[in-house]
């Protein structure tokens, strides 16, 4: 089967989160469990999944072990042989989203290099934003770069550190690079958890009964393992993991106002996963209370585009007094390609992954509650869809503030000149989509629903730059045009 023999049916409506991490030490079972976590974590990236293990503890002693493969965890680890090559009582894992379709085996993550210290693997969730520059100078150092992922860089930076220890060596690192990150790492004498100095990307510290500890993305990758939810791993924190336990150093000053990513909260979290204290589920339900109460309107029943929509619509639902359904009904078990025979059958389009429940429509008011609109493609059918299910009105209401701005921190959008809410306004977006009425959320109103009072513009609680174009962190790459990039060098963690 071709590439071009495969229909692409993703949510273009979405934008994509760009992996999941997770780490394991003080475990006979640390490559299973990792597995289970990335399980867990699959939302976050489907496109390959990759373990490095390590047997033997202490000095140089420890020997690793790999496996990687495009495709699900499932895929990859359901094998117990596959685990079962996979021996020791640490590993770490990645599991990876991409786009560009050159989902190549060097890019799958964990990364692993042999240094004069012995062994050492890296996992990361996020973008670089000066990965290009950083590439360019190290190149020019003579470095040979193996894949086109930007998390390679912190691979070279700590090969060409001048510090002796490892701790210092990724710190050294961690001080060069600008972006977003959460990455987990593996040597002989540790495992080790870091976020970036704002926080943008999350990662949890888990503990397991048995002894032992758990790093995971978000805590639903915890929860699968039985591992007991300890604490967010903190902003500009590094953690290190052995059998003595968890030490916590400090290579960055905390952060005054940390930036973490706001649309965790509305799309990319998985709904069972504590994020500051709160079920992410609770959060959206918040969220679409506070949409109704903004831009309620005169509907017969609340209908969520699921899955991703459902807890919102379920609050708005609530808080309108107006019957929630499933007026549509979602396919599970369509992956992100599908075979395509012939032009007529890609003109059912959406159907394949989401189909109307007419029942439930058919002569009725339908309020639609989704989470965001990117290029409006998949809005404009699903609209559609329920139109000729029968409703007599179809009012969409978004529970994120329009994405006017891409995301350089590692979540997939696409370039501003294809997001519809930069080039419309929301009556012209209503006219696209074909509703009859169309509402976002507001930013304060989004605020309100996590807690805080409003936005603060001079010192906002979240990283919202996708509807602000406020950028905390600089976009050093995107603004460099000393000289054309590198020609493997891809912006994106990919
Ligand atoms: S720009 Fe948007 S998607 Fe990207 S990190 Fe910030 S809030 Fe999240």
């Amino acid at each position: 089967m071709t590439q071009a023999s495969q229909w692409d049916i993703g949510d273009d409506d979405h934008p994509h989160e760009e992996c999941g991490v997770v780490g394991v030490w003080g475990s006979a079972d640390a490559a299973a469990l990792t597995a289970l976590g990335l399980h867990a974590l699959q939302h976050r990236g489907q496109e390959a999944a990759g373990i490095v293990s390590l047997a033997g503890q202490g000095g140089s002693q420890g020997q690793f072990h790999a496996h990687k493969g495009r495709g699900l965890v499932g895929d990859n680890f359901g094998d117990a042989a596959v685990i079962a090559r996979l021996p020791g009582h640490a590993a770490v894992g990645h599991n990876r989203y991409a786009t560009t379709g050159e989902t190549a085996l060097r890019n799958v993550q964990p990364l692993y290099a042999d240094f004069e210290f012995g062994g050492f693997a890296v996992a990361h969730n996020g973008n670089l934003t000066n990965a290009h520059v950083l590439k360019r100078a190290l190149v020019r150092r003579g470095c040979l770069f193996q894949s086109t992922t930007d998390s390679e860089v912190f691979i070279h930076l700590i090969a060409i550190s001048l510090y002796s220890t490892v701790i210092d060596r990724l710190i050294d690192a961690l001080k060069q690079v600008q972006g977003a990150y959460s990455l987990v790492a593996l040597h002989n004498g540790a495992l080790i958890g870091a976020r970036d100095p704002l926080g943008v990307r999350p990662l949890v510290l888990g503990k397991l009964a048995a002894g032992g500890h758990v790093l995971a993305s978000e805590t639903c990758g915890l929860d699968i393992v039985g591992a007991e939810f300890v604490r967010d791993v903190e902003p500009g924190e590094i953690v290190m993991i052995d059998d003595a336990g968890v030490r916590s150093i400090r290579p960055f000053a905390r952060p005054a106002n940390p930036r973490f990513c706001i649309f965790e909260y509305i799309y990319f979290a998985r709904p069972d996963s504590i994020v500051e204290g709160t079920p992410v589920y609770d959060t959206r339900k918040r969220i679409g209370a506070e949409l109704a109460r903004e831009s309620g309107v005169e509907a017969d029943v609340i209908v969520p585009v699921p899955d991703s929509g459902v807890p919102a619509a379920m609050g708005y639902a609530t808080e309108a007094g107006i019957p929630f359904e499933l007026g549509i009904i979602r396919n599970h078990y369509v992956g992100r390609t599908f075979i395509e025979p012939t032009d007529q059958i890609r003109n059912l389009g959406v159907k394949l992954k989401h189909s109307a429940n007419r029942s439930m429509i058919e002569g009725k008011r339908v309020v639609l509650v989704d989470d965001s609109i990117v290029r409006g493609t998949t809005s404009r059918k699903i609209v559609e869809m329920v139109r000729q299910a029968g409703a007599t009105e179809v009012h969409m209401r978004i529970s994120s503030p329009p994405t006017t701005h891409s995301c350089f921190y590692g979540i997939d959008t696409p370039e501003r000149a294809k997001l519809l809410a930069a080039q419309h306004d929301v009556a012209e977006m209503a006219r696209i989509i074909g509703a009859d009425s169309l509402a976002f959320i507001s930013l304060d109103g989004l605020y309100r629903a996590l807690g805080k009072p409003g936005r603060d513009a001079a010192a906002p609680s979240y990283c919202d730059a996708c509807f602000t174009g406020d950028y905390a962190i600089p976009l050093t790459d995107a603004q460099d045009n000393s000289e054309r990039p590198l020609p493997l060098l891809q912006v994106a963690n990919r």
